[in-house]
């Protein structure tokens, strides 16, 4: 069942107007008519004391001469609303009646002294005949309330129009007044969502008016800065320091590669060759460092060259090879000798990046497939392996910074930056770049590049 706590703050404040406005309507109606009845009814009773006076003291006189039919035909000049009256003598007993239908009977109760009641939707009054202090007898009549009715049918055409005007407005001005509450908040989700999708904190949130909401945009925007400012010094140390790295290691390297080439004896080779490989290993890291470094700081420049791409790709496979003879590679080229501008140096790095993950994530040695094919003004490589897959739900997450999938956990090592640095260099040619994967069958990554790119 929808509860109040799942509607939008929108529908909340529509709602919570104009139940409010319902309320106050209704309490103003029932007012409203519980004063105009009680007023009617306070009129009806002066008016028939009134007559019932009157008749009284015409019947003085008749009374006295015991004269009924004089009494009666007083009582049937009544007012039309009278139904029933009487003349009691001072005994109590019925001196003269009037009847206006057959079919109401006389339904008079004592005491007979100066009184009213309504009862069953009819007023009874009572009056006492008094004449020089001494009781000649009691004017009895019983008046229908026919108009009552017709008051309160009235009064409820009103109230309902009232209501339905008065909600109708309520509607509308809640539908405007939601608007400055819910615009702005709506406006700070979409703000968060693309700072979340894009990772861009130079976005801002519009701050109107003083309000709560502009308070908490502005708070929302400091935040903003903060954040930033934390990332942009978090990227300065990163870059410092692999850059400070990058030089002592490559003399470490420079010496362990020296030594390969020295007589050590099987033990010490053994040992470089360790040392050595933990080398390329930490100098790969750097150098991803210092390509995030360069991306956050929009300083990722391209060497834009014409080069053949088929070439290209043969040239990686066959260093990745070097190591991995196990993995047969299949190449299927639409159309041989490719030629494109480019980045020759960036695009290397992607197709290595692509090429040694798809040997990393095949734990199983299974077939990888190179497929280059080309269109009018583009041109799209796949590398295709059968390995572990991922779940579609990571298929743009792994584009992300230091992103790496729970799958990863099959004792590969990595930091989750190829193939965010891969993201960064395609889209820096304005191509595409993206990935088809399941458990099951292993991955595909896809990028696409125009054929002509222009220098940056
Ligand atoms: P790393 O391999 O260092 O973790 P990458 O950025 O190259 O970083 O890859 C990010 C994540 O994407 C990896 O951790 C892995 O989970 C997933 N991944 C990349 N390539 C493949 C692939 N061919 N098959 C399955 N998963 C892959």
């Amino acid at each position: 069942m929808l509860s109040i706590r799942d509607l939008s703050i929108k529908n909340k404040l529509i709602w919570m107007q104009v139940l409010t406005c319902i309320l106050v309507l209704g309490l103003c109606f029932v007012a409203f008519v519980v004063t105009d009845i009680r007023g009617y009814k306070e009129r009806k009773v002066t008016s028939t004391i009134a007559i019932a006076q009157v008749i009284g003291v015409n019947s003085i006189s008749a009374l006295q001469f015991l004269d009924n039919d004089a009494a009666k035909k007083i009582l049937q000049q009544s007012e039309p609303d009278v139904v029933n009256a009487i003349i009691l003598d001072k005994k109590g007993n019925i001196f003269a009646s009037y009847t206006k239908t057959q079919i109401s009977p006389y339904s008079f109760l004592p005491p007979f002294t100066d009184n009213y009641k309504f009862t069953d939707g009819f007023l009874y009054v009572y009056k006492n005949i008094i004449k020089d202090n001494e009781l000649l007898g009691t004017v009895c009549l019983k008046v229908e309330l026919s108009e009552l009715q017709g008051i309160i049918n009235q009064k409820i055409m009103i109230g309902a129009l009232l209501l339905i005007v008065g909600i109708t407005l309520a509607f509308v001005i809640a539908i405007i007044n939601q608007g400055y509450i819910s615009k702005p908040l709506i406006s700070l989700i979409t703000t968060i969502d693309t700072i979340r999708e894009s990772g861009d904190y130079d976005k801002h949130v519009p701050v109107k008016g003083k309000d709560e909401i502009a308070m908490l945009s502005s708070e929302f925007n400091n935040l903003m800065e903060q954040i930033k400012l934390s990332n942009q010094k978090k990227d300065e140390f990163i870059g410092i320091a692999s850059h400070e790295l990058k030089t002592p290691l490559t003399i470490i390297k420079g010496f362990l590669e020296m030594l390969e080439d020295v007589e050590l004896g099987e033990q010490n080779k053994f040992f470089v060759d360790r040392a050595l490989n933990s080398a390329n290993k930490l100098q790969d890291l750097i150098f991803d460092l210092l390509d995030v470094s360069k991306i956050e700081s929009g300083q990722l420049m391209l060497n834009i060259q014409e080069f053949n791409l088929d070439e290209l790709i043969d040239e990686c496979i066959s260093n990745i090879q070097t190591g991995n003879e196990k993995y047969p590679f299949i190449r299927i080229r639409e159309y041989p000798g490719q030629i494109i501008w480019a980045d020759r140096n960036r695009i290397e790095q992607v197709i290595i990046n692509f090429l040694s993950n798809a040997i990393k994530y095949s734990p199983e040695v299974r077939e990888i497939e190179v497929v280059t094919k080309s269109a009018k003004a583009t041109v799209t490589v796949s590398i295709k392996d059968q390995g572990i897959g991922l779940p579609k739900s990571e298929h743009e997450k792994i584009f992300e910074r230091f992103y790496r999938s729970t799958r990863s956990n099959i004792g590969t090592s990595g930091f989750g930056l190829g193939l965010y640095i891969c993201a960064q260099i395609i889209k820096r040619h304005n191509g595409k770049i993206w990935v088809e994967s399941d458990e099951v069958n292993g991955s595909t990554f896809y990028f696409e590049l125009p054929i002509k790119n222009k220098q940056y």
